[in-house]
């Protein structure tokens, strides 16, 4: 069954009384180049890969057929008489009926993929969890090799933005410290049905094995950052004091003993500058 074609999608619709829901971020692809090249990129024979959101099941068809085991979690349970029929012809898949954000995947990933050389994550995600999933994947330091994802296009610019460059933020840091990130290519609305109105990318984070740096606490430095980039238009001092309570003296003082202006912006500053203030900031 070729998923990747309109005519076989409108089918599946009509048979099935199927309609998208907006609100699962439920964009599915019908470009039939797209999902062979994301599969390409990182999948051989003796990989596990573990899909978020695999909808009728396109990309995880071409998936299943160069991975040794294909994992999907689907939240939406309308697809469970869709997916027997669309992915039928795959004795190396497994569908999870359940919430990727909810789920142990930790646990999923020791259970499913103990026969697998390694272990990667695919997706295309919905743009409603982007980043809330990716930095849940990110934390929980998985053992994965690979989380290559499809994402709105201004979403990957700033997940792979370079670290104290005006498009980071506070994901940024967080992508940069746990992995390598990519922009492999873009992917324009009319590559899905229904059309967002927006185009898309497929990045891939490259998961490090030991971070860029070292902390005094990690705990507490992505604490800072998140504070260093809850309020984007202030200064570094102003939206560190007014988010984690510590006084402008002290951050003033920090500043100035790493050599750095009063007046800099977190998005000025590259990872070892965040961390050394970090480092000054935290109290045992
Ligand atoms: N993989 C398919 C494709 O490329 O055409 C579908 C992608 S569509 C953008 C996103 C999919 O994620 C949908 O099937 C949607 O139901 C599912 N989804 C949405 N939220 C989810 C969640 N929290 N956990 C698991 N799946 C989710």
């Amino acid at each position: 069954m070729n998923l990747a074609d309109i005519k076989t999608v409108e089918n599946l619709l009509k048979s099935k009384g199927f309609t998208f829901k907006k609100s699962l971020g439920q964009n599915f692809l019908i470009d039939s180049s797209v999902c062979p090249r994301m599969a390409e990129s990182f999948c051989d024979e003796n990989c596990g890969v573990l899909e978020i959101g695999p909808g009728f099941g396109v990309l995880t068809a071409e998936l299943a057929k160069r991975a040794k085991k294909v994992v999907a979690i689907e939240l939406d349970e309308r697809l469970r008489e869709i997916l027997p029929i669309t992915l039928g012809e795959f004795s190396n898949v497994q569908i999870i009926f359940g919430d990727a954000m909810k789920l142990d995947i930790a646990k999923i990933i020791e259970e499913k993929f103990y026969d697998c050389e390694s272990v990667s994550i695919c997706a295309n995600l919905p743009y409603y969890i982007t980043s809330p999933l990716i930095m849940m994947l990110l934390e929980k330091k998985l053992p994965v090799k690979y989380i290559t994802v499809m994402v709105q296009k201004e979403a990957a610019e700033r997940l792979c933005a370079e670290v104290g460059s005006r498009e980071s933020g506070a994901v940024t840091v967080a992508v940069d410290y746990y992995s390598k990130a990519n922009i492999l290519f873009g992917v324009g609305r009319n590559s899905f049905h229904p059309a967002p109105n927006v185009d898309s990318a497929v990045i891939q984070l490259e998961i490090r094995k030991t971070p860029p740096i070292k902390l005094k606490n990690e705990e507490f430095f992505f604490k800072f950052i998140k504070a260093c980039f809850a309020q984007r238009r202030k200064t570094l001092v102003n939206t560190v004091s007014n988010t984690l309570g510590i006084g402008k003296d002290k951050i003033k003082e920090v500043l100035s003993l790493c050599g750095l202006s009063e007046t800099v912006r977190s998005e000025q500053l590259k990872m070892e500058e965040l961390a050394s203030i970090s480092d000054s900031l935290f109290r045992k």
